[in-house]
C-alpha cells in the first residue's frame, strides 16, 4: 500500500488541492479540518507523514505537533501562512521536519513529501518506481499488482492486494483492524466494520498461505490486529 498521508487543514480549497496532488503521486490521503480531529484520529489512521497547517480554528499546528510528538516520529511538514511564522517553525524544539510558506506550488509540496518519506523510511516509501517485495516464497509486484508464490500466480481482489501490500511493506509492524479498515474503506460499503478485515485476511491466507490454519506470512496479533511476519 502506498504511504498514508494525513492533511490537517481547515481551508477546504487548500486541503483539496494538496489532497489531489498527493493522490496523483500515488499516496493514500486522509484530510481532517482541525487539530483536535488530527489528534483523535491519528492512531486509527496511522499516517506515515502529516501535512500540518499552522493556523487552525481550535488548537494551532504548534500544539498539534507538540502532542503528536508524544506518540510518533512520523515526519511533519508544516504549512505556514506568513513568512514571519517561519522563524517560529524553524525554532521549534520539537521540530517540524520541513515547512512551506503559502502560497506554495503543489508540485513543490509533492517533492518535499517524497523527500521526507524517503529520509524517514528509505526506499520502501517510493511509490514512483515499479518495485517488487520479496517475502519468503512470495513475490509481490507492486507495479503490475501481481502476486506469485514459488513462481505460481495468485489471484487477489483489489482489496486483498492492497491489504497484503500494506502489511508486507512493513514486516513486524502491527496494524489494528481499524487501521486496515481505513485503508480499504473506499472500496467497501459504509456499513463495513472491523469484521470485514477478518474476512479479507482469511481470504488472503487461503490464497497465499501453504497452510492457512498455521499462517506463515500474516500473523494474528491477539487483541490487536495483524502483522506481516518478519524475515
Ligand atoms: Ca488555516
Amino acid at each position: 500500500m502506498a504511504s498514508h498521508i494525513m492533511i490537517v487543514e481547515d481551508e477546504p480549497a487548500v486541503a483539496r488541492g494538496v489532497q489531489v496532488a498527493l493522490e496523483r503521486e500515488g499516496y493514500a490521503v486522509s484530510v481532517v479540518p482541525t487539530g483536535e480531529d488530527a489528534l483523535s484520529r491519528f492512531a486509527d489512521v496511522a499516517p506515515d507523514l502529516v501535512v500540518l497547517d499552522v493556523r487552525l480554528p481550535g488548537i494551532d499546528g504548534f500544539e498539534v505537533l507538540r502532542q503528536l510528538r508524544r506518540e510518533t516520529r512520523a515526519p511533519v511538514l508544516f504549512l505556514t501562512a506568513r513568512s514571519d511564522e517561519v522563524d517560529k517553525v524553524v525554532g521549534l524544539e520539537i521540530g517540524a521536519d520541513d515547512y512551506l510558506v503559502k502560497p506554495f506550488s503543489v508540485r513543490e509540496l509533492a517533492s518535499r513529501v517524497k523527500a521526507l518519506l524517503r529520509r524517514a523510511y528509505g526506499e520502501l516509501a517510493d511509490t514512483q518506481t515499479g518495485r517488487t517485495l520479496r517475502r519468503g516464497d512470495l513475490v509481490i509486484d507492486l507495479e503490475r499488482r501481481r502476486v506469485t508464490r514459488d513462481g505460481e500466480r495468485i489471484s487477489l481482489t483489489t482489496t486483498e492486494f492492497d491489504l497484503l501490500r500494506h502489511l508486507a511493506s512493513r514486516p513486524g509492524r502491527v496494524y489494528t483492524r481499524t487501521q486496515l479498515l481505513e485503508l480499504v474503506r473506499d472500496y467497501e460499503a459504509l456499513e463495513a466494520d472491523e469484521r470485514t478485515i477478518n474476512v479479507h485476511v482469511s481470504h488472503i491466507r487461503e490464497k497465499i498461505e501453504p497452510d492457512p490454519a498455521r499462517p506463515r506470512y500474516i500473523k494474528t496479533v491477539r487483541g490487536v490486529g495483524y502483522a506481516f511476519a518478519e524475515d
